[in-house]
């Protein structure tokens, strides 16, 4: 028994004859409306589901006469939102708050203008995928990023395709390339590596299970911490395949450690005429001295070095779709390309249109086109304007929100100790704590994705595209009060 505001008593009996039937639901208008464009079975269960949350609503004591009529008017929007609900996208875009710039959980690199044109318009017609249009022949999908990735790589590293002659291929991701080069060059052979490289890379991407499914056998040398040019050179004899070198992507080391250069490695391998072959992960083309970050290798490094053969992904540092890159010396690359495992592991359309595209951007100096690129070089001091801006408007007696310094992270297993400064608006609300105030941010469309430090949920606006922030100012003055108020906190 509950007492309505208009005095009536009514026990759930009376309310339950206030909810319309399923039939009598089907006739109301909209829904009529909602059975041309859907098909009838799902309008039905539509109904069912929302007449089913209504009669839970007045077990849990939720209703009045007055507010379940309320809610009975509102039927028909119901139904149309679960409708809608059921239809939805699982893999959804989401707002990137964390300050990570390269995060596997949440796609890695997202692509430049020219990518994202260049795939839809390949991708929404036929193309000359593997065909070459001169002579009208069967082509090779090869051709359509090879002669970009070598230009990029032999202009940077100043060295002539004449000197070296290279090729350059691309597989489904940087796993997959690490894996078919080892197998194709190394099967049945020693492959010489250091302790201190026998690492995870994280999805369980471990180097020497990567090795002994290659079919190649581990020579590991040195220690953990320290390894010598000497250990690599007692390593080798008659039944050497490869040295390979990885990049210590994930984690760094500090303290007592040492190991020999790329430099002199690629001496070794020429004087022992074994091949240098290094997993270089990152793809990075341009150095990051510029904003900050130390010691983090490109792909030009490695491969004007001389290196044998390289290694890397393509939605990491680079900043394009997934794929996985292998450049380097013209004989080795032909090798991996004739192995019938390169065709398993075979890039498709889309990331061929988006590689081709980003190295475009490289090629003709706009990389600040590239999204990463320009997310890693966003001064602070711009981002805390942005913050500034955001926070200036939100005006709410619970919601306390204030910009705060904090330190952005490059992630996706590269650069693991560097930080970029940037700013981030906190959010703290009087009733409910960081948690569910995060939760609630990932119920909006699109989800909101901060980080929870200190009780605080913050936002950092470096992995936020600016046209962004007129949501992000929304979500703050309204979406979220409406949120928090439904869930009756
Ligand atoms: C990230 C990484 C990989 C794996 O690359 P995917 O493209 O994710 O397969 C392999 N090696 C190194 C050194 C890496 O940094």
């Amino acid at each position: 028994m509950r007492v309505d505001v208009d005095g009536a008593t009514s026990s759930s009996e009376d309310l339950y004859r206030i909810l319309p039937s399923v039939n009598d639901l089907l006739r109301v208008d909209g829904i009529d409306l909602l059975l041309q464009s859907h098909k009838r079975t799902a309008v039905v269960n539509a109904v069912r589901r929302a007449l089913d949350q209504a009669r839970d609503e007045i077990v849990r004591g939720l209703h009045t006469r007055a507010t379940l009529s309320e809610r009975v008017a509102g039927l028909p929007l119901s139904v149309a939102e679960n409708l809608s609900q059921r239809y939805q996208f699982s893999l959804r875009p989401i707002v990137n708050a964390t300050g990570v710039i390269l995060h596997t959980n949440l796609g890695r690199a997202p692509l430049s203008k020219l990518a994202l044109d260049h795939l839809v318009r390949v991708a929404s017609s036929y193309s000359n995928l593997e065909l070459d249009l001169g002579s009208g022949e069967r082509g090779s999908r090869d051709v359509h990023v090879e002669s970009l990735i070598l230009t990029l790589l032999q202009s940077e590293a100043a060295i002539s395709d004449q000197q070296h002659p290279s090729r350059a291929i691309i597989v489904n991701n940087c796993a997959a390339a690490t894996f078919l080069a080892l197998h194709s060059l190394a099967k049945g052979k020693e492959v010489i590596v250091s302790r201190g490289e026998l690492v995870e890379i994280g999805g369980s991407f471990r180097i020497p299970e990567i090795l002994q499914e290659s079919g190649a056998s581990l020579k590991e040398v040195g220690t953990t911490n320290r390894t010598r040019l000497s250990d690599y050179e007692r390593a080798l004899g008659p039944n050497s395949g490869l040295i390979l070198r990885v990049h210590q992507s994930n984690f760094s080391m500090e303290g007592f450690v040492a190991k020999p250069s790329l430099d002199e490695l690629i001496a070794l391998g020429k004087q022992a005429h074994i091949p240098v072959f290094e997993d270089q992960g990152t793809g990075l083309i341009h150095s990051l001295e510029s904003c900050g970050i130390h010691g983090e290798t490109t792909l030009m490094d490695s491969f004007g070095k001389g290196c044998d053969l390289v290694a890397a992904s393509g939605d990491k540092l680079l900043g394009g779709p997934q794929c996985g890159i292998l450049a380097g010396r013209k004989d080795l690359v032909d090798q991996i390309r004739v192995n019938p495992l390169f065709r398993t592991f075979r890039a498709d359309k889309l990331n061929y249109a988006a590689l081709e595209a980003t190295l475009v951007e490289y090629l003709s100096d706009t990389p600040e086109r590239i999204p990463v690129m320009r997310m890693l070089h966003t001064e602070s001091q711009q981002i805390k304007e942005r913050c500034e801006q955001i926070v200036s408007q939100v005006n709410s007696s619970e919601l306390t929100v204030e910009v705060v310094p904090v330190e952005s992270a490059v992630g996706g297993g590269a650069a693991p100790r560097a930080r970029l400064e940037s700013y981030a608006i906190s959010l703290c609300h009087s009733d409910i704590g960081a948690e569910t105030l995060q939760s609630a941010l990932r119920q909006f469309d699109p989800p909101v994705i901060g980080r929870i430090n200190d009780n605080l949920v913050l936002l950092d606006l470096r992995t936020v595209d600016a046209e962004l922030d007129p949501y992000l100012l929304q979500v703050l003055t309204r979406h979220l009060r409406l949120a928090l108020e439904t869930t009756g906190s």
